[in-house]
């Protein structure tokens, strides 16, 4: 974890190899009745961390916590920046990371409204550091749903199709893990459940939340576990980083 170590243990790190460093672009957003706002941002501080220890000796970077939520902006609480305002942060952090020696650069997105934003400004990024290093992002959305999928398909295949995408069986059952302390699971309910498929996805994006789904959950809330949520984190690590070429 970048941030707890000291300059020096950095710069040992560095001179040691560890050259690989990832990035958790995350949210502010609202995440239905049961759970907070900040389910995105430390969703993305685990799955950093996950996808690092898979990739060996990587570091994780501090998680860039507000990203792209306009489509959630119907929801009180909710904070959003700009593509171009998430486009100079994560430049600003690749450029940072770089100069100080790293080689390889990895985004990692933990809400879905990031996965656009990264796919288009990638190439920026790749402009704005030295050849020399590498930067890669993460950007298949469908994909991360089947990686959610897969893991629910093989723990309680009777609820895959509470698997809709956003504060559902998946994510909810990730925050058992992570901060149960944060978890309304009485609270938690069925939102609007349909496929995650690119016409649901156009919609959301279009449209925005609130008109798909009033109480902000894609699928289904019930049912969570954290077992379900430790299969779901790793699934979706081994999946990142199988896509980001290992
Ligand atoms: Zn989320």
């Amino acid at each position: 974890m970048l941030e707890e170590m000291t300059w020096p243990e950095v710069g040992r790190a560095l001179e040691q190899g560890r050259t690989t460093v990832v990035v958790a672009v995350g949210a502010v957003e609202q995440h239905g009745p049961h759970l907070p706002l900040l389910v995105d941002a430390a969703r993305g501080d685990r799955l950093a961390l996950e996808v690092a220890k898979r990739i060996r000796g990587a570091l994780v970077a501090p998680t860039i916590r507000v990203g792209c939520s306009e489509h959630h902006m119907g929801f009180p609480g909710t904070i959003t920046v700009r593509p171009h305002t998430l486009e100079a942060v994560c430049v600003d952090y690749a450029v940072s990371l770089a100069r100080h020696g790293f080689t390889r650069i990895c985004f990692v997105p933990s809400h879905g409204g990031n996965f656009q934003p990264l796919a288009d400004m990638l190439p920026d990024l790749r402009a704005a550091v030295a050849p020399s290093c590498r930067v890669d992002a993460y950007t298949d959305l469908l994909g991360f749903m089947e990686l959610w999928q897969a893991a629910v398909r093989r723990l309680a295949p009777d609820m895959i199709e509470r698997v809709g995408g956003h504060a559902d069986l998946a994510e909810t059952s990730e925050m058992l893990c992570i901060r149960p302390d944060l978890v309304r699971q009485d609270r938690a309910e069925v939102g609007h459940v349909q496929p995650f498929d690119e016409e649901l996805k156009d919609r959301i994006f279009r449209e925005g939340f609130r008109t798909v789904t009033p109480n902000g959950i894609l699928g289904d809330a019930r049912g969570a576990t954290r077992e379900i949520g430790e299969a779901c984190i790793a699934s979706a690590a081994d999946g990142i980083v199988t896509a980001l070429g290992g």
